[in-house]
């Protein structure tokens, strides 16, 4: 630019030079148009008014240096001439000027957008190439100068270039997604714009081409129809099923209602059943999973009811806690309702809706789950349950007399042989009427003893609380063992008591304790049948254990069988042919009710069958008497 200004001043000194201090006739000063051609193509725009004056001024000095006073009409005209070529040139230089300006200023349009835009001619060659290309592709202008544009960005096209070549030379135009490699290598998707200004029907000219990267905007689309699907799959897949309604005609219909001034929809929809009947058929169900199809046993979602009346069963109350729920704007609404399948199985369904905001009001999903069995099996459930409580209770009706059965064999067996050997003393000769006394009380004794057994088991089987007394243990266990001394002489049985509960006391019911201490004893006697006479003996002992008391009755049989040692206390359970199985249950069932502990000891060489038992202890009762 440099080299320009200094030849252009070069030049005008030169032709000053001549047309002042030579006497060239010829018009010399029309060359100064030569320094604004010069500087035409670079000069800004005052440098070239400036330099037009520079060389009006300059033409003038030459005239009147050479001329003098005396100007003759000849050099006259010839400076007109000059001064005219100066001003023309100048004026055509500037409009040029301008012009680029014009020009200069639209292609930093071109450069502002972030698009790429470049031209090519016929023979597809890159003649401009703007900025938004330069950072899209990674070519500067300089390098993608000349170069055939598709072979340089590896273009490949829907179809293939021949088609858009020809789509061009025919339309002028050409649009589509293409996928374009850049300079380091990365593939990017364009959408791209091509025009051409040429004959119809020839491939000529230049084309005007405009790309858009889409490569993110793709990504995300691709994303988006990703997740989409993924969700399209969980919605078909989940076990619940969903379908989607158009609630707008609902919500409408209902706001309708509120601007009439109709306060209490319930009451307004319990007078008018049509209204409410008119509601529930615009709700049309826009979409539903495969859950819900087989739910309601269709098998294309064109089989589908297209209304929630088709599949809705009467009464209405579900549905209008629905629509109070979608009128009072609740975010949500769960709550059963009665609806029919295609088949017209009557189905109870469970149905949850999230209420969307209003604009949105024409895809509501619902999710329903099937719980007509779930509430079958309730039902089912509630009706064993009392089948349960009433058998139970006849078991126990069953389980008392069979306890008062047992426990009063004992008595009634002692008072029927008091009863006869009260009648054989009688018998005598003369009458041991002394005898006859003593068995009667003896008979009366266990009479008594048998009523209060009955009164007891009753109240205790009824689940009442034991009577609790204070009872000497020692006393206890000595009577009780007075009221089987009957059986025990009967079977020939020696019955060694060892009593040393040195006093102590439990609290307890008398009657319920005795009659576990006469099955124990009763029990012991039974299973030695079959010893010989000699060798029935029975050892009962008592003893303290520090706050305890232990009570033990042995017998010298032949112990518990293996699984009765097991059983034995289960109710009903025996291995003798007339025994019930519920003696050591109740003998259980008596010493927890009174905190304690019985348990089953294995033989040892001296005895078989061994039961011990501890109670809590109440104190001594000899202390305070
Ligand atoms: P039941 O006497 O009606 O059979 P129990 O509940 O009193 O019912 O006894 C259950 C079972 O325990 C008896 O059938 C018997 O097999 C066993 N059993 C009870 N006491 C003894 C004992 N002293 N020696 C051996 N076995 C016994």
């Amino acid at each position: 630019m440099r080299c320009r200004y200094a030849g252009a001043v070069a030049l005008a000194a030169a032709i000053f030079a001549i047309d002042t201090f030579t006497m060239l006739s010829s018009a010399v000063a029309v060359l100064y148009v030569l320094v604004l051609i010069l500087i035409g193509d670079t000069a800004s725009e005052r440098a070239i008014r400036a330099t037009a004056v520079g060389c009006i001024v300059l033409d003038f000095v030459s005239f009147f240096y050479g001329h003098g006073e005396y100007i003759s009409l000849d050099a006259g005209l010839r400076l007109l001439f000059s001064l005219a070529a100066i001003s023309a040139t100048a004026f055509i230089v500037l409009k040029r000027y301008a012009d680029q300006q014009t020009v200069a200023s639209q292609a930093e349009l071109l450069d502002v957008t972030s698009d790429a835009i470049f031209l090519t001619d016929t023979a597809d060659r890159v003649i401009y190439w703007n900025h938004g290309a330069e950072i899209l592709y990674g070519w500067s202008f300089a390098e993608a100068y000349g170069q055939e544009s598709h072979a340089l960005l590896a273009s490949h096209y829907p179809q293939s270039r021949g088609a858009v070549r020809a789509a061009l030379a025919r339309e002028g135009s050409w649009e589509g997604e293409i996928t374009q490699i850049t300079r380091d290598g990365r593939t990017i998707h364009v959408f791209s714009r091509l025009r051409r200004r040429s004959e119809p029907g020839r491939y000529q000219g230049t084309t005007l081409e405009t790309n858009t990267d889409i490569t993110q905007r793709k990504a995300d689309i691709e994303a988006l129809s990703q997740s989409e699907q993924r969700f399209r799959t969980i919605f078909e897949t989940l076990a619940v099923a969903i379908w989607e309604h158009d609630l707008r005609p609902v919500k409408a219909e209902l706001d309708a209602l509120r601007a009439q001034g109709v306060d209490d929809l319930a009451l307004h929809f319990a007078q008018h059943p049509d209204i409410l009947r008119r509601i529930r058929a615009s709700v049309r169900v826009t979409d539903v999973n495969s859950t819900g199809l087989r739910l309601m046993g269709v098998t294309s979602k064109e089989e589908f009811f297209t209304h929630l009346d088709g599949f809705l069963t009467d009464p209405d109350e579900d549905f209008v806690s629905f629509l109070l729920a979608l009128d009072s704007g609740a975010p949500h609404y769960q709550g059963e309702a009665g609806i029919r399948t295609h088949q017209g199985e009557p189905l109870r369904v469970l149905v949850a809706f999230n209420f969307p905001p209003p604009e949105l009001l024409d895809r509501v999903q619902a999710s329903v789950l099937n719980i007509t069995e779930r509430i079958r099996v309730q039902e089912a459930l509630q009706r064993t349950r009392s089948q349960l409580d009433h058998a139970l209770r006849a078991a126990t009706i069953g389980e008392v007399s069979a306890s008062i059965a047992h426990e009063i064999n004992q008595p009634l067996a002692a008072i029927s042989a008091y009863a006869a050997a009260a009648g054989r003393w009688m018998d005598r000769d003369p009458p041991n009427l002394a005898e006859v006394r003593a068995s009667l009380d003896a008979a009366g004794e266990a009479a008594r003893h048998a009523s209060q057994v009955v009164r007891r088991v009753r109240s205790f089987m009824t689940k009442l609380e034991p009577e609790r007394t204070r009872l000497d243990v020692d006393a206890l266990v000595e009577e009780a063992m007075r009221l089987v001394q009957h059986e025990i002489a009967a079977n020939g049985v020696a019955l060694t008591p060892a009593l040393e509960a040195d006093g102590l006391a439990v609290e307890g019911d008398r009657i319920m304790l005795q009659q576990v201490l006469i099955n124990l004893i009763t029990n012991a006697i039974q299973a030695m049948h079959a010893q010989p006479a000699g060798e029935r003996r029975i050892a009962v002992r008592t003893w303290r254990i520090g706050g305890k008391v232990g009570i033990e009755v042995r017998d010298s049989g032949p112990g518990f069988a293996a699984e009765a040692a097991q059983k034995a206390f289960e109710p009903f359970f025996t291995t003798k042919a007339g025994g019930m199985g519920l003696g050591l249950a109740m003998c259980r069932t008596i010493v927890n009710a009174h905190d304690g502990e019985i348990r089953i000891d294995p033989p040892d060489g001296t005895w078989g069958g061994q039961i011990s038992i501890t109670l809590p202890g109440a104190g001594r009762t000899l202390l305070q008497g």
